[in-house]
């Protein structure tokens, strides 16, 4: 089946006793035995429960994995997928993830015996230069939160296979739909289902996806013992958005576009960092490893940060708010909003400056997007 028709038709033919057209929603915390020896496949809804087990099918089926587990947030996909690794391992990450995978591994698994090194990844050989015989793992994330720089996945599984590391790529803002890291030799895959997965920003969720046995094992053990799955309403939540993910991605990526090139164009804008861009460092590489460009962009506007303010403040249809990948744009400070846990240093040699607004451009009109952005900028 082709993806489009996997997103639609995986994990929703579950109902044999009406034969509803889309999964129910079983909230029931428990499963009664048939006997002390059998169940019907479900006991206890932390372990596992009908509802998210389709979603765990569907999104397993779009990545190109054998299974997945489905959490209740990004962030605690996160954690499972580290449990992969005990205190002690070194592992190596990019030096602009996303900033909660940064508090997490710099603040929290630090404290608990895990090492890590925070390198520049688009150059591939500084991840073998920052190996140690501690190393076990690779910590992958492209594009980058908010300049959307682009880690070549191929080069640098590559180099992890060569020292036997296992390799983790959150593949968040691209969506399997755009980018799919196993194909490039990732071997663990985390979404924050949050964003572009269920895509109409009303639940917060997560994923862990797998394509080796002993990963799928150790997750799905992880998930029980430490309690992180999600709700079933959540679950049947964005398996209701996952259904419609190609055609949002698409309308989504055509705003994007147009978005970034009247930005490009524009005199009181700086720069534009936008994949799909010819002037953007990562365009072939981009081209070559994703099957599209997205919606998230980033530009400098000219001038100081009142500028960046004015910008702001007067757009109409694009909220200031957090997050990303839903239906709605949104706009947000990296300065002050997204990054403000970063020290003022780490975020200007990330090359986040005052004047650094980054965009989730939704699926409204591209016409009433530019047009909106057009007059910000020239309030
Ligand atoms: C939002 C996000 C996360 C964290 O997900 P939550 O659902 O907010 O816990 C992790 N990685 C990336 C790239 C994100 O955008």
């Amino acid at each position: 089946m082709e993806f489009q028709t996997r997103c639609v038709h995986t994990g929703v033919d579950k109902d044999s006793a009406y034969n509803s057209c889309i999964t129910p929603i079983y909230p029931s915390s428990t499963f009664a035995w048939d006997d002390l020896k059998t169940n019907r496949g479900y006991d206890y809804t932390r372990s596992g429960n009908p509802t998210r087990r389709a979603l765990e099918e569907n999104l397993a089926a779009l990545e190109g994995g054998i299974d997945c587990r489905a959490t209740s947030t990004g962030m605690s996909a996160i954690l499972t997928a580290m449990q992969i690794f005990k205190p002690g391992d070194h592992i190596i990450a990019g030096h602009d993830i996303y900033g909660g995978t940064y508090r997490l591994f710099a603040d929290v698994l630090s404290q608990q015996g895990y090492r890590f090194s925070f390198v520049n990844m688009s150059d591939p050989t500084n991840v073998d230069k920052a190996v140690t015989a501690e190393t076990k793992g690779v910590w992958l994330e492209t594009p980058s939160n908010p300049l959307l720089n682009i880690v070549d996945l191929q080069a640098v599984c590559g180099i992890a296979k060569s020292h036997g590391l296992t390799t983790v790529a959150d593949n968040t803002f691209l969506s399997p739909y755009l980018q799919r890291p196993f194909e490039s030799g990732v071997d663990v895959v985390i979404h924050s289902t949050t964003k572009y997965l269920n895509g109409h920003s009303d639940v917060v969720g997560g994923a862990v996806i797998t394509r080796h046995q002993e990963h799928a094992d150790r997750i799905s053990y992880i998930v029980n013992a430490m309690g992180l799955a999600c709700s079933p309403f959540d679950a049947w939540l964005v398996l209701r958005g996952v259904k419609t993910l190609g055609p949002r991605m698409e309308a989504h990526q055509r705003g994007a576009m147009a978005v970034a090139q009247m930005l490009f164009e524009h005199p009181h804008v700086d720069r534009v960092y936008y994949p799909g861009l010819k002037s953007h460092p990562g365009h072939d590489l981009a081209k070559r490893q994703q099957r599209g460009f997205g919606a998230m962009l980033s530009f400098d506007v000219k001038g100081s940060r009142a500028n960046a303010e004015k910008v702001l403040y007067a757009l109409k249809l694009f909220q200031l708010a957090e997050s990303l990948g839903g239906v709605e744009s949104l706009v947000e400070y990296p300065e002050t909003m997204s990054h403000a846990s970063m020290t003022l240093e780490a975020r200007r040699e990330a090359g986040i400056s005052e004047r650094t607004i980054r965009v989730s451009v939704g699926i409204e009109h591209p016409d009433d997007l530019v047009a909106d952005m057009r007059q910000a900028l020239e309030v």
